[in-house]
């Protein structure tokens, strides 16, 4: 692998921005056959009064600029005038009709700042006249307009550039100003403070001026307009001077981890007794302006930082203690060792949140009261950290006796991210799995499933397969399931596909002779399988849930199956179906069942893990709610045990109340945050630039238009880079292996839209409006896009082929892939408007730039007020993005989300409690109307049960409760009415059959009374 620095990267990528600047706004050329004005995006000032004639207001200054400028502050310091340099070239038609650029007009004045409330306008004569003497126009000017606005304190000035020029079209101009600047100087000014928001001390409120339609660049008194708004986001540091020293290594820490553990605590603790201290608050209170409750707020944040002490040093007491805890966490860490990934070491906060979350593993009654949530910047290696744990657990059930069964689920909202989370966790468990054989502990192979709710995986291989099943007797049919790229055992490309009839089981197989796998990998896609061998870890989305509702087999996962098949390799049996007479799931088997193989209580999963948990809002988060409650009551009724809720968040907005609404529990975060933002003890603002965010808007043409100039200017830029028509090895001081690398991470270029609509708008235009050498390559990442076409996709962006005309060029991608896709190939992205939320612009653009620096263009669509508020504070809407993330809309008290979800509360009861009680099955109607009519299932206690899972309150949500007592009323009537042709409990429901998606619910219908902050 060709290794490149940070500094030729970053070299470069400021090269292609402002090549792509300098084209934006003509600066490269200075003769045209087209019209200018639409050719330029960037640096144009239109006639004011042309503008004002759009009759657009506000909105038709900002789409097609009438003036720039700046605003700032008037700092107490007396300065009776400010030096103001107003610049721009004019683009001129000659006889030819070939259009020529004039030389640049530069004018200067010395303003008086003007006294109490007053304007003024200035230069128009001066400039009519220049321009006049240059060109002999005559009806072209601009002028500066100076205004005091009173009305705040301090008194703000406010400098503007407005083009003055007649609105009539000219024969031979167009009466735009080009390549237009402002600069001022001697502005003596104090900054603005960005209002107080909740957390406001750990950031920097500061705002040195701001620009109109357009970005400032400010140094002490000097003030300039710029194009482009430039801020940086920079990488996180980990392992700072405090952690320098502290072995953290998996070896270390499998061999002798409580001295390493103990020195991590007492670094934090020394560190904390520096930041957190009064002193030290006070300090920056006088700093950064704090005000008295900021202060207090700070003061209050550092008890959060010594309760999370406790909790690792609680951990380090476990792991002292605790003899099964210590075994499982060394054997933990000798598997991260043999996990073969080109890492070594733990970053100390993932030690941190393993120290801080062991007691989960032995007091899991009040520990499952609680979700922990983990919070870090996108990369920040948090399935890492996931794993660490659930590989502890995995190993200390095995320890106490869960000899089979389910440790752990783990969720996804997306199914992109599943594909490769999947790789990871199949890599951690075999790597344990391994560990477990060597040290002889007893059990079922660690194992994983894969289960999504997509058309991804099959949910059983039917003998006789309608169309669009898998066949078993298609040869090539298991190779349609390849989910695994390389064996998780020995890393390598050699995984054959394979349907073993005997068993039954579509199998993963590697067929490398020195695999220490040996036979088919403990790894199952088909629900079925997933049923009958409970693998230790499950990932897959969480629309699945969805099964619970319809599915008897799901048992086995939240509680216990029914028993075990005395046929070798059939596993667990459950209820018995027409299709299965003895309750074991492979087809035509007629052996018998025996007796679960351990205590049944011991099934209950010890982990629940959501992944992105700010996704889970609006409808699926709803819906999500009652499903989560349904599964927690099954659990704790079949084994008496609930599952501990582990998630992640890319937003702690309102995540108290999220976490309330979604899972009934109380949200604890892990780690909490630093004093100041950037320095905190777990990670740090490093040096290196990580990803650099532009902001753009396009004047006085659509976004689509400027977008298709960006990427052509991208494109043609790399393209005469391969064919050695630009000197980059020479202008940027490169070698051509450099240069070969800078084509590969920044030959590819994502378009990132919001819309599906946009996308495709601009999907057509690449198509017809990229004139570039040779083809322009482009796929989709979409909703929309099919399994295959993913992978495919994914694969060609991970593995390039070695000519540049025949990769990918572009990628137009929607919020699909803003969830753990890790392309390193992948660093610059143009953004079509900003998204509706600040935490889909937070993930999504964290795509690029992952190892490498990377760039985003973000285009604002101007006319629209959100896009145009980002737009004047975009500096500090990147540096601090997480303050502007809104908060989440959610409820579980809707009515429409209850009509949904009740059949599934209801029926799951019977085919989960009721069914194994009983001692025939209760499918069919007759069946279970004798049931009821033995009184083995009593309406009131259904009801009741129902309400009590949902935690419904009897003051406020009478009318949810009402509706679940006539639901009931209306099935159990159902089930009654002799004339009735229902044949299946499930087509007794009131509200139709239960979901077979949590997807089913539209999405975008909006939930009334549930946004929370
Ligand atoms: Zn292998
Ligand atoms: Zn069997």
């Amino acid at each position: 692998m060709m290794m490149i620095s940070e500094e030729k990267c970053l070299k470069f990528i400021d090269w292609l921005v402002s090549e792509v600047e300098v084209s934006g706004k003509g600066a490269d050329l200075d003769q045209l056959e087209n019209d200018p004005s639409g050719v330029f995006y960037l640096g144009k000032i239109s006639p004011e009064e042309r503008v004002a004639l759009m009759g657009l207001g506000d909105r038709g200054d900002r789409l097609e600029p009438c003036s720039i400028g700046v605003r700032f502050l008037l700092s107490d310091e007396i300065s009776k005038s400010i030096n103001v340099e107003a610049s721009f070239h004019l683009w001129i038609k000659n006889e030819e009709k070939i259009w020529k650029k004039t030389d640049l007009f530069k004018f200067n004045f010395e303003i008086q700042i003007p006294s109490y409330k007053n304007s003024i306008s200035i230069g128009n004569e001066k400039i009519l006249k220049g321009i006049k003497e240059k060109t002999g126009l005559e009806n072209v000017s601009a002028e500066i307009r100076v205004d005091r606005n009173t009305l705040g304190e301090p008194d703000e000035l406010i400098v503007t550039f407005v083009n003055c020029s007649d609105s009539e079209i000219y024969a031979n101009s167009d009466g735009i100003l080009y390549e237009s600047k402002l600069t001022i100087n001697n502005a003596t000014h104090k900054p603005y403070y960005l209002e107080a928001l909740p957390d406001s001390f750990r950031y920097d409120r500061r705002i040195e001026a701001y620009g109109i339609n357009c970005s400032v660049y400010v140094k002490n008194k000097y003030i300039e307009t710029t194009d482009l708004t430039i801020q940086d986001k920079y990488r996180p540091d980990f392992q700072h001077d405090a952690l320098k020293d502290i072995d953290l290594s998996f070896k270390g820490l499998s061999e002798a981890p409580l001295e390493k553990c103990k020195s991590l605590l007492s670094a934090y603790k020394k560190w904390g007794d520096k930041k957190w201290s009064d002193d030290k608050l006070h300090e920056y209170a006088g700093q950064y302006g704090w005000s008295d409750i900021m202060l207090e707020e700070a003061k209050n944040a550092a008890h959060e930082y010594e309760e999370e002490v406790k909790r690792i040093s609680n951990g380090i007491d476990l792991l002292q203690k605790n003899e099964l805890i210590m075994k499982s966490f060394k054997l933990m860490n000798e598997s991260m060792l043999n996990l073969g990934a080109n890492y070594n070491s733990w970053r100390p906060f993932q030690v941190g949140f393993l120290l801080a979350n062991l007691n989960s593993l032995v007091d899991k009654e009040s520990e499952a009261n609680l979700v922990d949530i983990v919070w870090f910047a996108t990369g920040g290696g948090k399935t890492e950290t996931y794993l660490g744990l659930i590989l502890t657990a995995a190993f200390f059930d095995r320890l106490k006796g869960k000899i089979t069964g389910v440790t752990a689920w783990s969720r996804f909202p997306l199914r992109m991210l599943s594909l490769q989370q999947t790789q990871r966790f199949a890599n951690a468990l075999a790597a344990a799995e391994i560990i477990r054989k060597e040290n002889k502990i007893s059990g079922a192979k660690f194992s994983l499933g894969f289960y999504v709710g997509s058309n991804a995986t099959p949910n059983s291989i039917p003998v006789e397969p309608r169309h669009g099943q898998p066949d078993p007797d298609d040869e090539n049919m298991p190779n349609n399931y390849k989910l695994l790229q390389y064996c998780p055992f020995c890393h390598k490309d050699t995984i054959k596909m394979d349907f073993n009839r005997i068993l039954w089981k579509l199998e993963h197989v590697c067929v490398n002779t020195e695999c220490p796998s040996q036979g088919a990998l403990p790894f199952y896609i088909v629900d079925d399988e997933i049923y009958r061998f409970l693998p230790t870890v499950i990932v897959g989305t969480l629309d699945k849930a969805a099964v619970i509702g319809l599915q008897s087999s799901m048992r086995g996962i939240i509680g216990s199956p029914h028993g075990f098949c005395e046929a070798n390799g059939h596993g667990h049996t459950y209820a018995k179906r027409s299709r299965f007479p003895n309750g074991c799931l492979v087809p035509g088997c007629k052996a018998d069942k025996k007796p679960l193989p351990m205590d049944e209580n011991l099934y209950g999963m010890s982990f629940r893990l959501q992944d992105e948990i700010h996704l889970l809002k609006d409808s699926l988060g709803a819906v999500d709610a009652h499903y989560e409650s349904l599964l927690d009551s099954l659990q704790f009724e079949i084994t008496n045990t609930r599952a501990k809720i582990l998630g992640s968040s890319a937003t702690l907005a309102g995540y108290e109340k999220h976490i309330d609404i979604l899972y009934k529990r109380e949200a604890r975060v892990f780690p909490t945050q630093g004093v100041k933002i950037d320095e905190g003890f777990w990670s740090t603002d490093s040096s290196q630039v990580m990803r650099k965010y532009i902001a753009i808007s396009p004047r006085g043409v659509t976004l689509e238009y400027a977008v298709d100039k960006i990427i052509t200017k991208l494109q043609i830029l790399i393209r005469e880079i391969v064919d050695k028509k630009i000197n980059i090895e020479g202008i940027l001081e490169l070698t051509q292996e450099d240069v070969d690398k800078l084509v590969d991470i920044y030959g590819t270029n994502v378009i990132y839209g919001n819309t599906l609509r946009d996308l495709e708008a601009t999907m057509r235009s690449l198509e017809t409006q990229i004139l570039v050498k040779g083809e322009l390559n482009t796929a989709s990442l979409t909703g929309q896009t099919a399994f295959d076409e993913v992978i495919s996709t994914l694969k060609r962006i991970e593995e390039p082929e070695i000519d540049y005309y025949e990769r990918l060029h572009v990628i137009t991608a929607s919020s699909m892939m803003s969830h753990g896709v890790d392309l390193d190939r992948l660093n610059i992205m143009i953004m079509l408007g900003v998204p509706l939320t600040t935490s889909e612009f937070i993930q999504s653009t964290a795509r690029v730039g992952r190892k490498y620096p990377g760039f985003v263009f973000v285009m604002h669509k101007i006319g629209r007020e959100r896009d145009a508020g980002i737009y004047r504070s975009f500096n500090k809407f990147i540096e601090q993005g997480d303050r502007f993330v809104e908060p989440i809309p959610i409820t579980r008290r809707s009515r429409r989300v209850l009509e949904r979800t009740i059949a599934a509360l209801a029926l799951s009861r019977i085919i989960f409690i009721h069914e194994p009680k009983s001692e025939d099955n209760l499918t069919t109607v007759l069946k279970l109307r004798k049931y009821v009519l033995d009184e083995k299932l009593d309406e009131s206690e259904e009801v009741e049960k129902i309400i009590n899972s949902l935690e419904l309150d009897i003051n406020i949500d009478a009318s949810l409760i009402s509706d679940i007592k006539n639901w009931y009323n209306i099935f159990i009537r159902n089930l009654n009415d002799p004339t009735g042709t229902f044949r299946f409990p499930s087509e007794l429901s009131p509200t139709g059959q239960p979901m077979r998606s949590l997807r089913d619910v539209e999405e975008n219908a909006p939930i009334i009374g549930g946004l929370i902050k």
